[in-house]
């Protein structure tokens, strides 16, 4: 196990400006980056309910590249994502 990974529950998803709590791909189930740099994420809008569904770097390139129309890709959009640490953004003051 992963000790740096265990220790990252919330994330920061910057563009949105929220936090996730306990986030994990949508698509493979995987933790995002423990890296203080953060890491791409996909952003998936469904309109339908509004329910928003986040995939991490790997899987979002695997979708985008599946995407056949402008109409579907639309609802994908990139993001990052920061890992916090106790509820704060590392290395900030
Ligand atoms: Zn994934």
């Amino acid at each position: 196990m992963d000790q740096n990974s265990s220790q990252v529950k919330d994330y920061l998803i910057v563009n949105r400006v929220q936090v996730l709590s306990d986030a994990c791909c949508s698509a493979c189930g995987g933790a995002f980056t423990a890296s203080p740099m953060g890491d791409k994420a996909m952003i998936a809008t469904v309109e339908e309910g509004g329910r928003t569904f986040f995939f991490c770097g790997g899987c979002g390139d695997n979708i985008n590249g599946r995407l056949e129309s402008d109409e579907a890709r639309r609802h994908y959009v990139w993001d990052w994502a920061i890992p916090l640490r106790n509820g704060h953004l590392p290395q900030q003051s």
